[in-house]
């Protein structure tokens, strides 16, 4: 391997990204199964939403005309309720008992509320005078039929898909879930469980990229650990890249004696895109493309430099199969202290979040070295100190990102 490349922005990182992935295919899925999945295709609705005239109130279905002259009596002729039509229609003179939601009787072009009322003798006594269309819910007034309700590329959360079974969507269209292959190298890692040997570690990676890719709407089909070594780092690799879009490699990422995760990329003919980012942590990323199209990201070892890299990088990835916009996590905020950048690369950091008359206040959340695991807890926010600046002053605006 020769000199190392030269560091890439962000920005251009993650252009890179987006020009290699593809699109993935559409899949019908139950709106049981439908939150954090994002919409492939326009959602168009089937029917009018309310799908007919409504009451609004419990009251009474009425003529407007014939409240007029209120006070006036009223003859019930009969009851709409919720689920259930009335058999008569209202007439001049005559009023039928409605509850919110039921249809309006045919004849009635009024509610009035049941509080603007009195019942004696069978006749309901109107104390108000109503114009027409009071209290009334139109047919369509939410929804038309035809109407486009969510654009494809819509993360479906719980009102989406309330909206989508009010209107008889009930087999959206969504964006297959990215497959994504986790493979962790490290003589040293060892899952939860067993006592560690001297030497030995507790892999945090694996499980923290494992909850980062179903939080960002992926799924992982492969996790598995490999021994610095080169030949079973091809051999994982290889099988690892059957049948997932993205493969996230954690540590050996390095040009030392046992980083055996790039010359084993390259040896399957994966073609480089990028290696170092301008980040700090994680900057020591790379991307490769392999021969059948799937993303290899390789990401640095430390916990905060993997998860980091693979916020900055892979989350977009993974959001670009969807065809789901990245922007809805990005915003300004302001440094509540000053925040330490590193010349030369865009400093992520960990940050705690205060909501303020002028926005969000971050402030840094201790210490923010590579291997510490307790700065990334409890971290809303990722301030972003860009590689130009020394020292980001307190009361300075910052871009800020948002931790899925
Ligand atoms: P490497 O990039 O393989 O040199 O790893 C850099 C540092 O990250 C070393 O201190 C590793 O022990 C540590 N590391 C690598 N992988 C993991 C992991 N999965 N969980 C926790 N620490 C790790
Ligand atoms: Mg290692």
């Amino acid at each position: 391997m020769g000199a190392e490349p030269k560091r890439i922005s962000i920005e251009d990182a993650r252009g890179l990204v987006l020009e290699q992935l593809s699109r993935l295919e559409a899949e019908e899925i139950a709106l049981a199964d439908a939150l954090g999945r994002v919409l492939a295709q326009d959602a168009v609705a089937p029917t009018d939403l309310p799908p007919f005239d409504s009451s609004g109130m419990d009251g009474f279905a009425v003529i407007a005309v014939d409240t007029e002259d209120a006070p006036v009596a009223l003859k019930v002729v009969g009851e709409s309720r919720a689920g259930t039509l009335a058999q008569a229609r209202v007439e001049h003179g005559t009023a039928i008992r409605v509850s919110t939601g039921a249809v309006v009787p045919q004849g009635a072009d009024a509610v009035v509320r049941q509080e603007l009322t009195e019942i004696e003798d069978g006749a309901v006594i109107v104390n108000e005078e109503v114009s027409a269309g009071n209290d009334v819910r139109y047919a369509g007034e939410d929804i038309r039929a035809g109407e486009t309700i969510l654009h494809a590329g819509t993360l479906l959360g719980s009102a989406e898909i309330g909206a989508l079974a009010a209107v008889n969507i009930a087999r959206p269209v969504v964006a297959r879930k990215p497959r994504i292959a986790l493979v962790s190298t490290g003589d040293e890692l060892v899952s939860p469980g067993p006592e560690l040997e001297p030497g030995q570690i507790r892999d945090a990676n694996a499980p923290a990229l494992t909850a980062a890719t179903h939080a960002a709407g992926a799924e992982i089909v492969t996790s598995v650990r490999v021994g610095d070594d080169r030949a079973s780092t091809v051999a994982t690799l290889e099988s690892a890249m059957q049948g997932a879009d993205i493969v996230a490699t954690v540590g050996g990422v390095s040009v030392g004696p046992h980083d055996h995760v790039r010359p084993a990329l390259e040896q399957l003919g994966a073609q480089q895109i990028f290696c170092r980012v301008s980040l700090k942590p994680g900057g020591q990323v790379c991307l490769y493309v392999a021969p059948d199209r799937t993303l290899a990201f390789a990401l640095p070892g430390n916990p905060a430099s993997a998860l980091t890299a693979f916020r900055v990088l892979v989350v977009p990835a993974i959001y670009g199969m969807l065809g789901r916009d990245l922007t809805l996590h990005t915003a300004r905020g302001v440094a509540e202290t000053d925040l330490i950048g590193t010349v030369g690369r865009t400093s992520v950091i960990r940050c705690s979040a205060e909501m303020h008359d002028d926005g969000w206040h971050v402030t840094p959340n201790g210490d923010q070295r590579s291997h510490i695991l307790t700065s990334m807890l409890g971290v809303p926010v990722l301030a972003l100190v860009p590689e130009d600046c020394e020292v980001l002053r307190a009361g300075q605006p910052v871009d800020i990102e948002f931790v899925g």
